[in-house]
């Protein structure tokens, strides 16, 4: 339970299980709106503010876009972000390990002031956390494990570790990618292992970064160098490295200083020499994708919902519009006095989030394979596609269209920004 507020008995409107980066977005835009929602999660306390953003970075982080950046402005969170640690990059460069194939966008050409940024996870939620303190419609409870979930004639109940019980017209999943409530309301979902796993450190480089968010394709999967601004030092980048299990275990037993000499080569020493400054860790690689969004009373949202390898930086991101489109259609219910677990509502909701979602993983899934191949054929078609990719305007424009989330009809809460023209 939040500090400032005791755990009151009156009913609420939704529960979110799940106070993740996704679940906590979600309760400040509904709590700004005047819902009465209670958030359960099962870590034992929330951040320490006054520790995160501060010190050496923290190896999870996340590319951010613009369409991100707003809603997060728009909940009063950036502000917070933005005073303590985020990293702007405005450019791109993606090549091909394996060939000649480069592409490089802009800040500039996208019609965006940046391309977007990387942020530590926890400066994120800690800022997200402190805006649900605000909140007076807002209940947080941490250690609350949620072990079961019952469907009632008033809604859904979710039953606690610790015993206790509560009720709403709408329970929603936030809770991650394994989301043990999607296994409890029995929804199936796709999943497929991508056959790669994720080594994740951080990095300092003699030379500066330049706010160039930089990708290599090699044969066994693609090397992201994220650059991050520590204290106004452009030396340092986090590091997402996706590869073959068997490659991710020889990179994790490596030192530091030889790890380093892989990272450099690897890049084509683009940054000079690579000093590792932290340990690394291995996370692996899962593609899933919920077969149904909402059931009566029930909801999922971000890697919940759908979880999606990191190469495009996607993730996070799409949780977010889900949050967003979720919101936006419980608040227009709630003015014409509708109930918020009603079928046809979070109909909408599904609607208009499960199709972005699967094309966006189905995107990943094909530039995987496309670079994930060693076959010469492929090699060659590659390269021309991605030289192509960078004569060709119109087609670049999209890419970055993607890249900075400006696609299809925007929740509110992200319309905002002010950009000039990504279209
Ligand atoms: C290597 C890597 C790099 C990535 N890079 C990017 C990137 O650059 N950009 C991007 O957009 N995304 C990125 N992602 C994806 C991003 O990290 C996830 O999409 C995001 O963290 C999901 O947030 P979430 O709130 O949905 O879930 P989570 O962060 O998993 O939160 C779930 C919450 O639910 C709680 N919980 C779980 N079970 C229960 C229960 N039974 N009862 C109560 N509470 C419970 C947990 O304590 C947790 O707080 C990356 C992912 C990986 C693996």
């Amino acid at each position: 339970m939040s500090a400032a507020q005791g755990w009151a008995s009156s009913p609420f409107e939704v529960i979110i299980v799940g106070g993740g980066m996704v679940g906590t977005a979600l309760a400040c835009l509904l709590g700004r709106a005047g819902l009465a929602v209670a958030v359960l999660d099962a870590r034992e306390a929330p951040l320490d503010r006054g520790a995160v953003g501060k010190g050496p970075p923290s190896m999870r982080v996340s590319a951010l876009t613009p369409v991100s950046q707003q809603l997060l402005e728009g909940v009063g969170a950036w502000a917070w972000m933005a005073s303590r640690r985020v990293s702007p990059y405005r450019f791109m460069q993606v090549w091909d390990g394996e060939g000649s194939g480069e592409v490089n966008f802009s800040a500039e050409q996208a019609g965006v002031p940046v391309l977007g940024h990387i942020v530590e996870n926890d400066v994120t939620l800690a800022a997200l956390e402190a805006c649900l303190t605000k909140l007076p419609s807002v209940q947080v409870r941490y250690g609350a494990r949620v072990a079961g979930l019952e469907t009632g004639n008033t809604g859904r109940t979710v039953l606690l570790e610790d015993g206790s019980r509560l009720t709403a017209p709408l329970v929603v999943a936030a809770d991650g990618a394994r989301s043990p409530l999607r296994t409890m309301a029995g929804i199936d979902v796709n999943s497929r292992d991508t056959g790669q796993v994720a080594v994740v450190t951080t990095v300092r480089t003699p030379r500066p970064h330049g706010g160039v968010a930089r990708q290599v394709f090699l044969p066994t999967g693609p090397l992201a160098f994220l650059p991050l601004r520590i204290e106004d030092d452009d030396h340092h980048c986090s590091i997402v490295w996706s590869t073959t299990p068997a490659e991710a275990e020889r990179l994790m037993d490596l030192p530091r200083q030889a790890m380093g000499v892989e990272l450099a080569s690897a890049i084509d020493h683009r940054l000079g020499e690579v000093t590792v400054t932290d340990r690394a860790l291995a996370v692996p690689l899962t593609q899933r994708h919920a077969e149904r969004y909402v059931q009566p009373g029930f909801a999922l949202v971000g890697d919940a919902a759908h979880s999606i390898h990191p190469l495009a930086g996607q993730g996070v991101n799409l949780g977010l519009m889900d949050a967003a489109v979720l919101a936006e259609e419980l608040v227009t219910a709630r003015r014409r006095g509708l109930s918020p677990g009603e079928e046809h509502i979070l109909g909408r909701y599904a609607r208009r989030r499960r199709g972005d979602n699967a094309a966006m993983l189905a995107l990943m899934d094909g530039f995987r394979l496309l670079f994930g191949a060693r076959h010469p054929a492929l090699t060659l078609a590659r390269n021309l596609g991605l030289s192509g990719v960078d004569r060709l305007g119109p087609l670049k424009r999209l890419l970055m269209q993607q890249a900075t989330g400006h696609r299809g009809r925007l929740p509110y809460a992200c319309r905002a920004l002010s950009r000039r023209d990504a279209g």
